[in-house]
């Protein structure tokens, strides 16, 4: 074995992993070729990126190559808005296939003289049975199948057949090729599975040229096989179709002996990640599109603020078993902050303004601060943050009867002003309805940077934005799009939609540095959460995402676990 086909010793074990090992030592590959398949009918969602991460992780810890194929055999459901957005997501996760970028339509002329083959050789037939006869003919788990009256045509009438299909003799759903295996198989896929439908429809890539489209079925392992892919990689649900894969590959002149392998789909709690079912959401406007910060899909989560490093490192920690299993969407928001908690810098917001006037402070001063932008990371370095006589708090930092474990603002209280000053409040002031409109405060001069030089102690620290600085923005704080861990597990899954997975805050009050940062790089809010720039802010009026709150339900669900 070379050294580039050496898993490095970090690199992860599982038993695919092994599989690809044992393969690579006992010598019936000589390296490896995966690929990733999406069908362009949808957006790519983080089930997608588990398969992504593990076909391309694949490849490159053994030194291989993977290809990005799309599956485009339907053209009723195939849409380029699709292709795009999954060449997008693919190398916004960090993967690239190089000039490795292929179509099964690329492929259509030779499935379609392979199909031909299958007809000479007696092994497919034109069956003239509409969709809902062949699949009463196809019998159940305990019963065999009946042949259909169809299936003895001689081979020269199926050839005649076939031909006349693709140069579109036939009506939609008129006829079918069929593998002709065995309709008394116990294993329902290999009871003359259809190969060919007729299908009239624009295609994204081939246009009008075809009229018959060959099923994954028949696409998928050939397809394969011309790439030269060692290990075909899918999820379980597929298990069954492996008898039929490996039936075609060896019943055809096919150039390589491809092999598929499966795993368990992702599955996650609090969302869904069906194509079916997200594309529902889209289309009747339960989210604002595809990119909807609320949604799994790979652009909704980019959108969120959430970095693919943290996807990446989600996968790596679910690993991949042969078993269903539903994961706990904790862990993939434990994942984000732990990421984030190290890259994002942090910044003081306001979510909820209450002014405060400190009245010993001289009027239309300003002083420059310094704030350090992430102590996890010193060489993020320090920014200035002004200061004023005229600042706003977080309206939940004040209390004008504060129990005793409330250690923040209240009146004739002492807090700390992160990165400023010691503040005391020394009134509290209402508007005729007993709204707390202003407080009016008194600060220490000598506590500038936050220590008291007597030794004096606070108990609180609170963020501020200085109120003639102030951005005004507004805020999205997210939620789960689903209330119910398991959507749809008792009655209609939309009636499981979280009520209010989306709250807007308007005139949030921002540090002003923020008009100009970094777009698309997600950072902490100080006391509040990780949080990103949109794309629908203006200049007026920025609009800023949560992609997570900080406090870490995964540790939690931990520590119940472990019975502490
Ligand atoms: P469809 O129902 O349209 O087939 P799909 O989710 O299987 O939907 P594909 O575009 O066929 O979509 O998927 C591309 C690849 O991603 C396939 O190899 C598929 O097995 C894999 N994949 C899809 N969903 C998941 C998931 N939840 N977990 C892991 N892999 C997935
Ligand atoms: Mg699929």
């Amino acid at each position: 074995m070379s050294d580039a086909e050496t898993p490095t010793d970090d690199a992860p074990r599982d038993f695919i992993r092994d599989i690809v090992h044992a393969d690579l030592e006992a010598g019936s590959v000589s390296g490896i070729v995966t690929r990733f398949p999406p069908e362009p009918n949808g957006y790519l969602h983080i089930g997608h990126a588990k398969s992504i991460c593990l076909n391309f992780g694949l490849a490159h810890d053994f030194g291989g190559r993977c290809h990005l194929r799309f599956d485009d055999t339907n053209p009723l459901k195939e849409e380029m808005e699709y292709i795009d957005s999954i060449q997008e997501d693919v190398r916004w996760l960090g993967f690239d296939w190089g000039e490795h970028l292929f179509h099964t339509s690329d492929y259509f002329e030779q499935l379609y003289q392979w199909a031909e083959v299958l007809i000479s050789d007696g092994k497919a037939y034109v069956d003239d049975l509409s969709a809902d006869e062949i699949r009463e003919y196809r019998g159940t788990l305990k019963e065999p199948g009946r042949s259909s009256p169809f299936r003895d045509r001689p081979a020269e009438e199926n050839l005649d057949l076939f031909r006349k299909m693709r140069t579109g003799e036939f009506a939609d759903g008129e006829k079918v090729l069929r593998a002709r295996i065995d309709m008394a198989s116990g294993n329902i896929n290999m009871r003359d599975p259809v190969l060919y439908r007729i299908l009239r429809g624009h295609h994204p890539r081939t246009g009008d040229q075809w009229c018959v489209y060959p099923t994954y079925d028949f696409a998928h392992g050939q397809s394969d096989a011309i790439e030269s892919i060692t290990h075909s990689v899918c999820t379980l649900e597929f298990e069954g179709h492996r008898p039929l894969y490996d039936w075609l590959i060896e019943n055809l002149p096919v150039p390589t002996q491809p092999h598929q392998y499966e795993f368990a789909r992702l599955e996650l709690t609090h969302t869904v990640l069906s194509k079916r079912k997200l594309i529902h959401l889209v289309r009747d406007g339960h989210v604002a599109g595809w990119d909807d910060p609320r949604l799994p899909t790979l652009s909704g989560l980019r959108r969120r603020g959430v970095p693919a490093a943290a996807i990446r490192d989600f996968a790596a920690r679910i690993g991949v078993s042969k078993s269903n299993s539903v994961h706990e969407i904790a862990l993939l928001e434990h994942c984000v902050r732990e990421n984030l908690n190290k890259a994002a810098e942090r910044r003081m917001a306001v979510l909820d303004p209450l002014k405060v006037v400190i009245e010993n402070y001289p009027d239309c001063e300003t002083e420059i601060l310094e704030a350090v932008n992430n102590p996890e990371d010193e060489s993020a370095g320090t920014r200035n943050v002004p200061f004023s006589r005229e600042i706003w708090i977080e309206r939940s930092d004040f209390m004008e009867d504060p129990p005793k474990k409330f250690f923040r603002l209240g009146p004739g209280r002492e807090v700390r002003l992160r990165w400023a000053y010691f503040i005391t409040c020394t009134d509290v002031i209402k508007d005729p309805s007993g709204e707390i409109v202003e407080l009016r405060c008194t600060y220490d001069p000598a506590t500038k940077g936050g220590q008291a030089p007597d030794g004096r102690k606070v108990k609180g620290t609170i963020h501020w934005v200085s109120a003639p600085h102030a951005l005004d923005a507004e805020v999205r704080l997210y939620d789960h799009l689903f209330a119910r861990p398991d959507p749809g597990a008792e009655g209609d899954w939309l009636d499981d939609l979280a009520p209010h997975s989306l709250e807007i805050r308007h005139g949030c009050k921002l540090e002003p540095d923020l008009a100009t940062f970094e777009p698309g790089r997600t950072l902490q809010f100080e006391r509040q959460g990780y949080f990103v720039a949109d794309p629908d802010s203006t200049v007026d009026t920025p609009v800023f995402n949560r992609t997570i709150g900080l406090r870490d339900s995964w540790a939690k669900i931990q520590k119940k676990a472990g019975g502490k």
